[in-house]
This record gives C-alpha cells, sequence and structure tokens, in this order.
C-alpha cells in the first residue's frame, strides 16, 4: 500500500496556466477524459533539478494528443517551462514529472468536438525502481495474456491513458504470481514491450530489439540505443518471436521510470545479466547527469 495518497502530497501543480497547491488541482467527475479515455500524460524524470529529454517528451505530449484528435493548448516551449517551474518550486533536484492533458465536461458523450483541453503538470519524489544490486541481477517477468493493438485498432503508439487499461490488468496478474512485471506480445505475436517499459536482449555481442511499430519508442530506448552504438554495439531492430527467446544471452528493459534494468527471468526463459546490460545502466546514469549550460 502507497505510504501516502497521491492526492495528498505536499507542493505545487501547474494547472492550465496556475501554479496550484497540491490540494486544490482538482477536476469534475464529469470529464470525458475520465469517462472516455480521452487523457495522454508524460512520464519523465529530473536529474540534479535538470528535466531529462525535457523537449522530447513535451513533443510527445503534444503528438499524443493529436493521435486522439485534440490539441494541448500550449506550445512545447511552454510546456518545457511549466515543468521546469514545478520541479524548481517543488524543491527536489531529482524528481519524477507528471504532465497529463484532458478533455473537460463540455461534452459528455463519445462525440467531443468543443470540449476544453486541459494540462496539469505535477512532480514527487520517486527514487530508482529497484535497488543498484537489484536492478544489475535482474528481474522476474510473467507473459502477459494481454497483446499490445494492431496500430488499426488503436492509436497504439499515443501514450494514452486508455492504452494502459490492459498494462495494469497483466501488472497486476504477474504480481499476483510473483513477479516484477509483464512482457507482452504484440497483436502477431511478436515479442512487443514490458506494461511500462521497452525491451532489449543480447546474442553474440550484439543487441536485438522489437520494431516499435506498435507500442510506444520509448525516449530511454531511443537513447540507449543511441549510447550502444556510440560503444560500437550493433543493435538490431526486427521482428523477434517468442521461441527465440532460449538463444539470447542478455535481457533489460528501459524506460524514463525503470530507467535501464536487467531482467533474469520471462516466465520459463533465464538471461543472465553481463557486460552490455552493466555497461548501458552505466552509460544510461552518466547520460541523464545535468548538462553545464551552454557557454
Ligand atoms: N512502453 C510503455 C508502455 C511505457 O509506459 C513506457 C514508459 N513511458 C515506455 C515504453 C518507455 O518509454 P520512455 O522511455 O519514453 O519512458
Amino acid at each position: 500500500m502507497a505510504a501516502q495518497s497521491y492526492d495528498r502530497l505536499e507542493g505545487v501543480i501547474w494547472y492550465d496556466g496556475k501554479v496550484l497547491p497540491w490540494n486544490d488541482a482538482n477536476l469534475h467527475v464529469l470529464s470525458h477524459g475520465l469517462h472516455y479515455g480521452s487523457c495522454v500524460f508524460e512520464g519523465e524524470r529530473a536529474y540534479g533539478g535538470q528535466i531529462f529529454k525535457n523537449k522530447e517528451h513535451a513533443e510527445r505530449l503534444k503528438r499524443s494528443a493529436n493521435l486522439l484528435d485534440f490539441d494541448i493548448p500550449y506550445s512545447v516551449a511552454e510546456i518545457m517551462a511549466a515543468k521546469q517551474t514545478v520541479v524548481e518550486k517543488n524543491g527536489r533536484k531529482e524528481a519524477y514529472v507528471r504532465p497529463v492533458a484532458w478533455r473537460g465536461s463540455e461534452m459528455m458523450g463519445v462525440s467531443a468536438q468543443s470540449n476544453t483541453i486541459h494540462l496539469a503538470i505535477a512532480s514527487w519524489e520517486w527514487p530508482s525502481y529497484f535497488d543498484p544490486e537489484q536492478r544489475l541481477k535482474g528481474i522476474r517477468l510473467d507473459l502477459a495474456e494481454y497483446r499490445r493493438p494492431d496500430p488499426k485498432t488503436a492509436p497504439s503508439t499515443a501514450k494514452a491513458a486508455g492504452l494502459y487499461m490492459i498494462c495494469t490488468i497483466s501488472k497486476h496478474r504477474a504480481e499476483r504470481r510473483g513477479y516484477a512485471d509483464a512482457m507482452m506480445l504484440d497483436w502477431q505475436g511478436r515479442v512487443a514491450e514490458c506494461t511500462g517499459a521497452n525491451i532489449f536482449f543480447t546474442k553474440d555481442g550484439k543487441i536485438h530489439t522489437p520494431t516499435a511499430d506498435c507500442f510506444l519508442d520509448g525516449i530511454t530506448r531511443q537513447t540507449v540505443i543511441a549510447l550502444a552504438k556510440k560503444r560500437g554495439i550493433e543493435v538490431i531492430e526486427r521482428r523477434i518471436m517468442p521461441d527465440e527467446l532460449t538463444g539470447f544471452a542478455e535481457c533489460f528493459i528501459t524506460g524514463s521510470a525503470a530507467e535501464v534494468t536487467a531482467v533474469a527471468e520471462i516466465a520459463d526463459w533465464r538471461f543472465t545479466p553481463a557486460a552490455i546490460t552493466k555497461q548501458l545502466m552505466d552509460d544510461y546514469t552518466a547520460e541523464v547527469q545535468p548538462k553545464a549550460a551552454a557557454a
């Protein structure tokens, strides 16, 4: 059970252009975003007071909204500045940052053509998912029953609240069965990703990762691919079927929250975290450190 409910934390939340006390950042129960899932969000981290990939996350938020047929009424620059303000005012240099945008209450039905679009940004303390030793030892993943949807059946590349319905169900089932998380296949039965992170494997010194054609092409995923290439490690993005998992040596997952986390098991498959995972964990830790402002 969470030590403290998120609606009771202290600090400020940026809400439609105003900086409000945490307790005042409320919305009405008759909000389209709640009833019909017209809601998009981001998950990001500040390190040393600076939000990592601030711009990329703001751009993705706007893009996710467009995929749900709405426009966030703030520019990328305004969203970036608002996020930074929240982090500064909440006074934590290491923080998780959560922007969320949703359709309001003017229309309450499937159609929501004239609903106001709201944007709120909160930040709170969120330490590493796992302690460094555990993160290298490797977590255990279940195999989810639900699959990532066909892009023809959902806006599958948006970071949209509705797409997390199957993630929460899958993660709950995994946790009940004693796992940390679940790996999901896609609608074609290919390996896809986890419920909140992308997945990578290694074989013969090369990295293999599923092509991000029906799930989030994570900002951490892109960062880690670039870091691997910088080390001269070949990265192969391709279709990976589950029966291939036997042939992989290492496995790790990536995400803004999970950072780089080793995987030791996926159902009956076993992996041994080793040099590549360790290297990319270290490289990612170095990469997220705040950069000195250009002279
Ligand atoms: N897939 C899903 C389903 C996620 O929720 C996340 C976390 N946002 C990711 C992948 C990784 O994305 P990112 O690296 O941009 O955090």
